[in-house]
């Protein structure tokens, strides 16, 4: 039997309708507006379409956009000047600086800058640190998203053997603190893991983030496993796939698709983290 579709477009939509009821609650009863900037250094069109789609959910979830753009060759002096004033602006309650930034930026310095409270990304440091030992702490969006996506299925994942394909820090890492947080027994593969097409068979829960168009086939699936792919790749064809390849589909109980699985998730999650950080900061 086939996969159940996760559908990812449909439970984003949901978060955000659920998102936008509380700005109007917090608009009507504290008069708060929260305020996402994001920043754009140069003229990557991928970069760019993001940016503009980020802002555009950002205002019709009732919240300020502040879209700042700066040229490629912008220095890291200036850059810094920039995040030092979105960080004292009391408007502005989520600072995300779009990544990849020009090679005369020093990305882990600029991250570093943003107001751990404005994070809404979570890639800085403290809020990486704090995940990591069990505190709260804002958290990177993607992951967030994938746990959500697994909870729809499964609400309880405690005891669920997890595996992870990717260690960034914006994806794998974060993501495996999660699911240890939800009691999962994690195991993190990358590109040294020995013999992964086993490992992959041992999930109950897999999650790839490997940016490795339809890496995993469709015989790594433990049958009845629920599988989440991050990846969004170009194939041979040119035609946008992930990192699980579609036969995945025919071993899995439940599946994300590409698109519309994890993608959409990570802005719905944005605007999640952009509430919670106005919250947080307004009661401090
Ligand atoms: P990344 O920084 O390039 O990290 C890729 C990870 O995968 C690394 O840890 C790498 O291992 C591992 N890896 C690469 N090739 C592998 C292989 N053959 N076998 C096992 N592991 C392998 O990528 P990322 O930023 O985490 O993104 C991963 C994918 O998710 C990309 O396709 C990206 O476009 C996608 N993505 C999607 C969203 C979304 O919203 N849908 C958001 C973020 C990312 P090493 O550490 O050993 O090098």
């Amino acid at each position: 039997m086939g996969a159940h579709i996760i559908d990812g477009k449909t439970i984003a939509a949901d978060l955000r309708a659920k998102v936008a009821a509380e700005v109007r609650r917090l608009c009507a009863e504290h008069g708060l507006i929260p305020g996402l900037a994001v920043v754009l250094v140069g003229e990557d069109a991928a970069s760019a379409a993001y940016v503009r789609s980020k802002s555009r959910h950002t205002i019709a979830a009732g919240m300020r956009s502040f879209d700042q753009k700066l040229p490629a060759g912008v220095s890291q002096r200036e850059l810094l000047a920039l995040i030092g004033r979105l960080n004292a602006d009391p408007a502005v309650h989520g600072i995300l600086v779009q990544l990849p930034l020009p090679p005369q930026i020093d990305a882990k310095a600029v991250i570093a800058a943003i107001d751990p409270e404005k994070d809404v990304d979570g890639f800085h440091p403290l809020n990486a640190g704090r995940l990591a030992i069990g505190l709260p702490a804002l958290v990177p969006c993607t992951p967030l998203g994938c746990i959500l996506l697994t909870k729809t299925v499964l609400p309880s994942l405690a005891g669920c053997e997890a595996v992870v394909v990717g260690r960034s820090n914006i994806v794998g890492r974060p993501l495996a603190q999660l699911l240890l947080a939800e009691n999962a027994t994690v195991t993190i593969a990358h590109s040294r893991t020995r013999q992964i097409p086993a490992v992959c068979r041992r999930a109950d829960l897999l999650y790839v983030a490997a940016g490795r168009a339809e890496m995993v086939r469709g015989d790594w699936i433990k049958p009845g496993a629920i599988v989440i792919d991050v990846g969004m790749n170009r194939n041979a064809e040119g035609r946008l796939c992930g990192d699980v390849e579609t036969a995945a589909a025919e071993r899995a109980a439940w599946i994300t698709p590409v698109p519309g699985g994890v993608g959409p998730m990570t802005i719905a999650m944005l605007l999640a983290n952009t509430l919670k950080a106005a919250e947080l900061q307004d009661a401090a």
